[in-house]
């Protein structure tokens, strides 16, 4: 870090002149092991936004910490949640104009799994998509690589996912009725982004290891991800707070447990017992 060349003067080097334990205007005497805390405080400033988020939320008690996961209480806990695609979509006549659930407005990773997996569905996929779909031609591959080099879902013309289907009022997912068709575990096959959605997980550098972050994408944590507010404010199900919600880990208990363990959801619903309903921020 070039700490003297920082465009904006870092308030934090500025608002702690006692870091040495010195009393303002009694100069203390150099002393190496506080020269090293001091130094040890500057590696502080190179913290990630995660890690940096991480922080703020153990300070504050919203953060449950497992031996290699932290999990953000604030979203997790707090905060309400309940997929219901009928409020993402704006239908006239019969006819769907406005989707604005997370299959058309966020761009869904795709791990090696995922699309080890999207590759056997798909012989089974296509009998359910019309003649017409773009994914009948064999040669065409469900995903892209971006211009970051990650392997993503690709779009149809309007920018939604190619698995999307409409139909009375909601929108459906052409792998996940496939599966339930099929008798399938919709969690084996369908990627993990949307099964996990709204639930996201970082990984972040802490000393010496390695650890994951385990939130939520909405309005508090855009600084975690590269969004655009205006697209989290036009997915409902990000947005609607209504008390009769269930917390967001409820909803998506059972891919939690899958991930974490049933010793997981135990602790956030001792954790539900104990918070007391708190404003949104
Ligand atoms: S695969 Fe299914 S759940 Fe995932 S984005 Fe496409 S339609 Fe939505």
């Amino acid at each position: 870090m070039a700490i003297g060349w920082r465009a904006r003067p870092s308030r934090c080097l500025r608002a702690a002149p006692d870091y040495n334990g010195a009393v303002p205007g009694r100069p203390k005497r150099r002393d190496s092991s506080r020269v090293a805390g001091v130094r040890a405080a500057l590696r502080e400033l190179e913290w990630t936004g995660v890690r940096r988020y991480v922080q703020i939320l153990r300070e504050a008690g919203d953060l449950l910490a497992t031996r290699d996961a932290d999990f953000d209480l604030r979203e997790l806990v707090d905060r309400r949640f309940e997929c219901d695609s009928r409020k993402c979509l704006i239908w006239r006549g019969g006819q769907m104009l406005v989707d604005s659930s997370c299959c058309a407005r966020y761009r869904i990773e795709l791990t090696s799994l995922d699309r080890e997996r999207l590759q056997a569905m798909l012989p089974l996929v296509r009998e359910r998509l019309p003649e017409s779909h773009a994914l009948q031609d064999e040669r065409q591959a469900p995903w892209v690589c971006d211009e970051d080099y990650r392997m993503v879902m690709a779009e149809d013309d309007h920018g939604v996912c190619p698995f999307v289907q409409y139909d009375d009022g909601r929108s459906t997912c052409a792998v996940h009725a496939v599966c339930l068709d099929e008798g399938l575990d919709p969690w084996d096959h369908k990627p993990l982004a949307c099964s996990l959605w709204p639930v996201a997980t970082l990984e972040y550098r802490t000393d010496g290891s390695t650890r994951t972050l385990v939130t939520a994408y909405g309005r508090a944590t855009v600084g975690l991800f590269a969004d655009d507010e205006d697209d989290l404010d036009r997915c409902v199900c990000l947005v609607d707070q209504s008390p009769e919600l269930p917390p967001l880990y409820e909803s998506q208990r059972d891919i939690l447990q899958r991930l974490f363990g049933s010793s997981l959801v135990r602790r956030l619903d001792a954790a539900a017992r104990t918070r007391s309903p708190r404003p949104r921020r």
